[in-house]
């Protein structure tokens, strides 16, 4: 049996991030989810605790060195240890260059980029001050390919793959994945504003696996023996192009 291990999850509040955190609960681990609302988290780690598993919230914006570096400090302090942090946030608001929506873009490289880079300026020290642990970091499809209306929120997913596989150098003790899920049903198209765009991005989505399916790959990174460092797992639904 795979020992329990206490594991950080941003965005947890839905999607891929909620249904990762309910499957690594029901298989034993204790989990801290971190999101902005407050209330979805909080329902969720209730009804994980209602289900007998170990489950807390606090409220998080990644974009937040500050906040992040609380939101590991306190998992550290109540369990002595961080296992896994699952840099899941993440958003998607699509357009193509010429709508110039500049905000947009930033939005996508402070939640995207950055919010992974200050999940890692937080728990890093922790983990090499152990000499253990493990970073899962969300990529996607989109880190493989670049699609018309996706070059900035394509960019960023590259950008996790370039800083995950620079960590996983940089590193003898801490394992680093990168999970790359194809279409997965989440509410991540809710923040394309283009009614075309998310139309299209919606029935591309017809076909979209559940986000069940992403966290099993997770479970599978994290309860490997810790020697075995897995890489980087792409998850798509098998009539995705
Ligand atoms: P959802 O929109 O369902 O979930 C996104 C999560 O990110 C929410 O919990 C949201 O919580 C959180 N989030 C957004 N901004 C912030 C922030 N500033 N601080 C903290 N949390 C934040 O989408 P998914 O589950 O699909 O997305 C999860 C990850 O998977 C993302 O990184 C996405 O890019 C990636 N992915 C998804 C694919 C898909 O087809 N669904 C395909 C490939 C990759 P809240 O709003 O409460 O803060």
């Amino acid at each position: 049996m795979v020992p329990s291990k206490v594991v950080l999850i941003t965005g947890a509040s839905s999607g891929i991030g909620e249904a990762t955190a309910r499957l690594l609960a029901a298989a034993g681990h204790r989990v801290v989810l971190g999101a902005r609302r407050e209330e979805r988290i909080e329902a969720v780690a209730k009804e994980i605790r209602a289900a007998g598993g170990m489950a807390e919230h606090h409220a998080l914006d990644v974009t937040s060195l500050s906040a992040m570096r609380s939101f590991a400090a306190g998992a550290q302090e109540r369990h002595g240890q961080i296992d896994v942090l699952v840099n899941n946030a993440g958003v998607m608001p699509l357009s193509p260059l010429d709508a110039l929506a500049v905000e947009d873009w930033n939005r996508m490289i402070d939640v995207n980029i950055r919010g992974v880079l200050h999940g890692i300026a937080a728990v890093l020290p922790l983990m090499r001050a152990r000499g253990a642990g493990h970073i899962v970091n969300l990529s996607s499809i989109s880190g493989h390919r670049v699609d018309p209306t996706a070059a900035v929120y394509s960019a960023t997913k590259f950008a996790v793959r370039a800083i995950s596989e620079g960590l996983r150098q940089e590193s003898r003790d801490i394992r680093v994945t990168v999970i790359s899920p194809g279409f997965t049903s989440t509410e991540l198209s809710d923040g394309i504003r283009d009614n075309d765009i998310r139309a299209a991005v919606r029935e591309g989505m017809r076909s979209a696996i559940p986000a069940t399916a992403v966290g099993a790959a997770i479970e599978y990174a994290i309860t490997q023996p810790s020697e075995v460092d897995v890489n980087e797992i792409v998850v798509r639904p098998t009539m995705q192009a």
